[in-house]
């Protein structure tokens, strides 16, 4: 089955724009599932990749069309993978999580929970993760997964004014910046998120789900 028509389990404007560049081209049009009338999903398992998929089964249970959700975070090794799931809302987890809560504002909260956790810690390493997930109907018996991982070193004194989230706190050694010292475009080419949607179109090929 060729698919040409797909709906984004998510409602962050920037996770449609980066898909839509990759897939318009394929003749795959991409749709937020807020368009489509669908809200946003719970998260409520303790790995990435049941997330990823609760969220593709219901956005494709109610609109009918295929689903691609992706889930991400940051493991920090030290922590034995925290914050992991609980990435976005890890300073609020367990108290008052506004979802509301703007989200540089978050952001601060927790990069401020991640050095203090790590205070008079010497092993700094971490990764960030991203798993995707299609599924070409609800009930579909074989989802396309894909995944990468992103390792560095947390910093105690934040770098850089790119990106979002953890990135002024995630040193890339091999680089000598943090990941907010990268441009978009180097970012997109070696973050976790980049290479697992582009390992996600090949399978997709390989499958003969594009053309
Ligand atoms: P998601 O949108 O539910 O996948 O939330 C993932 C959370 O993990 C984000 O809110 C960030 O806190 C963190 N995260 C995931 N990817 C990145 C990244 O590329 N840079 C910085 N933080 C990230």
């Amino acid at each position: 089955m060729k698919i040409d028509r797909i709906v984004l389990a998510s409602g962050n404007a920037g996770k449609l724009a980066e898909l839509s560049a990759l897939l318009a081209p394929l003749g795959v049009a991409v749709q937020a599932q807020a368009a489509l009338g669908v809200t946003e999903a719970e998260e409520p398992h303790c790995t990435f990749i049941e997330n990823a998929l609760v969220k593709a089964r219901r956005a494709s249970r109610l609109t009918g069309l295929p689903a691609i959700a992706d889930d991400s975070g940051l493991c920090v090794d030290a922590l034995g993978g925290r914050p992991g799931v609980l990435s976005a809302r890890w300073a609020s987890a367990g108290g008052n999580d506004s979802i509301d809560t703007d989200r540089a504002e978050r952001d601060r909260a927790n990069n401020a929970r991640l050095v203090q956790e790590l205070a008079g810690v010497r092993d700094r390493r971490a990764h960030f993760y991203c798993v995707l997930v299609l599924l070409r109907a609800a009930d579909d018996p074989q989802p396309i997964v894909a995944d990468a991982s992103w390792a560095g070193e947390v910093i105690d004194v934040a770098r850089g004014a790119g990106g979002f989230g953890y990135d002024p706190h995630l040193l890339i050694p091999s680089l000598g910046r943090t990941v907010a010292e990268l441009d978009a475009a180097t970012k997109n080419r070696l973050s976790h998120r980049g290479r697992a949607t582009r390992a996600l179109i090949e399978r997709l090929r390989e499958a003969g789900a594009i053309g």
